[in-house]
C-alpha cells in the first residue's frame, strides 16, 4: 500500500495580528506539503473565547494571501467542534484513560501555591482525585462539578522529531492533566488532537514552545485509537541579541511589512532563510524554487536570529 497523501496544517489561535514567527510556520507546512504533493489546512484555534477576535482572524487571512500561501479545503474553526472534543472527553472516560475529578479548581491552585512556597515542585495526586466508583456515583448524584483528567500511564513517550531526532520524555513527569474543564470546556491538548484526527493531518509541524505538549498530545492519539502523526518542532525565532523576539528587534507584524510597501516575495525568503541555508547563494528565490530547496533536515536545531538588516527592501 502507498502512503497516505501528506496533511499538514498552520493552526494559529486569532488573538493577535500574525507574527512572523506564526508566518514561517505557515511557510514551512506550505512548502513542505507542495513538495510532496499533500494538502495544507489551516485551522483557526478560536476556542478562547475571551482573547479571540474576527480582526485577528482576518489579519492571518490577509497576511497568508499576501504572502501567496493559499490553503486546501475549507477553513476549520476549532470552536465549532467542542461537540466532538466533549465527546472524545467522555470515551476516554469510559474507558478508564481518564477520570473524573471532583476536585474544585481553586483548591488545586492553592496546593500548587502552598508548595511553590515551600520551594517544592508541585506534583498533582492521582490518589485523592481518583475516587472509587462508590464515592463518584455519590458526587454525580449530588451534582458536583467535575473536570475530566487523563491517567498519564507508566513508561516513556517518545518520537522521532523530523526538525530534532529523537525526543523521549518518561511520563513520571508528566502529571495527570484535564482535558475538559469542569465548565465543559476543552483544553488545548485535546482540542488540537481531536481535530488534527478528524483533518486527517499526518505531520504537525510547529514551533518548538510546543514540544512538552507534544508527549500529552501522543499519550492521547494512543487513547483514542488514533494513528500518531509525525512531529517537527521548528525552532523559535530570537531577536539579534539572542532574546525571545519582540516589538524591541523591529516590526513583528507581517501586516506592517506589507503595509509598509515590501514585497512578499522579499518576506518570504527572509522567512525562509531564518533558520535554514540552502547552501548556495541563491538569489531571491520565487515559491517554486522554495520549494525545490527545502528540506526540514536543513533546518537549524537552535533559535533563529531575527535581523531585519537582512530584509531586502527591492
Ligand atoms: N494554536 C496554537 C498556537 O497558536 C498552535 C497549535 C499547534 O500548532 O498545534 O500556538
Amino acid at each position: 500500500t502507498s502512503a497516505p497523501r501528506p496533511r499538514v496544517r498552520f493552526a494559529p489561535s486569532p488573538t493577535g495580528f500574525l507574527h512572523v514567527g506564526g508566518a514561517r510556520t505557515a511557510l514551512f507546512n506550505w512548502l513542505y506539503a507542495k513538495k510532496f504533493d499533500g494538502d495544507f489546512l489551516l485551522r483557526i484555534e478560536d476556542t478562547d473565547r475571551q482573547r479571540s477576535t474576527d480582526e485577528s482572524t482576518r489579519a492571518i487571512f490577509e497576511g497568508l494571501e499576501w504572502l501567496g500561501l493559499s490553503w486546501d479545503e475549507d477553513v476549520v474553526y476549532q470552536g465549532a467542534n467542542v461537540d466532538r472534543h466533549y465527546a472524545d472527553a467522555h470515551r476516554l472516560l469510559e474507558t478508564g484513560a481518564a477520570y473524573r475529578d471532583f476536585t474544585s479548581p481553586a483548591v488545586t491552585e492553592q496546593l500548587r501555591a502552598e508548595a511553590e512556597a515551600r520551594g517544592e515542585a508541585f506534583r498533582f495526586d492521582r490518589a485523592t482525585a481518583d475516587l472509587s466508583e462508590a464515592e463518584t456515583a455519590e458526587r454525580l448524584a449530588r451534582n458536583e462539578p467535575y473536570a475530566i483528567r487523563f491517567r498519564v500511564p507508566d513508561g516513556t513517550t517518545e518520537w522521532d522529531d523530523l526538525v530534532h531526532d529523537r525526543i523521549a520524555f518518561p511520563n513520571k513527569d508528566i502529571e495527570d492533566f484535564i482535558i475538559l474543564r469542569s465548565n465543559g470546556t476543552p483544553v488545548y491538548n485535546l482540542a488540537v488532537v481531536s481535530d488534527d484526527i478528524a483533518m486527517r493531518v499526518t505531520l504537525v509541524l510547529r514551533g518548538d514552545d510546543h514540544i512538552s505538549n507534544t508527549p500529552k498530545q501522543i499519550l492521547l492519539y494512543e487513547a483514542l485509537g488514533a494513528t500518531v502523526p509525525q512531529f517537527g518542532h521548528v525552532p523559535m525565532i530570537h531577536g539579534t541579541d539572542g532574546k525571545k523576539l519582540s516589538k524591541r528587534h523591529g516590526a513583528t507584524a507581517v501586516g506592517d511589512y506589507q503595509h509598509e510597501g515590501l514585497l512578499p516575495q522579499a518576506m518570504l525568503n527572509f522567512l525562509a532563510l531564518l533558520g535554514w541555508s540552502t547552501g548556495d547563494d541563491t538569489e531571491v528565490m520565487s515559491l517554486d524554487e522554495l520549494v525545490e530547496k527545502f528540506r526540514l533536515e536543513g533546518l537549524q536545531k537552535k533559535a533563529s536570529i531575527f535581523d531585519t538588516k537582512k530584509l531586502e527592501w527591492m
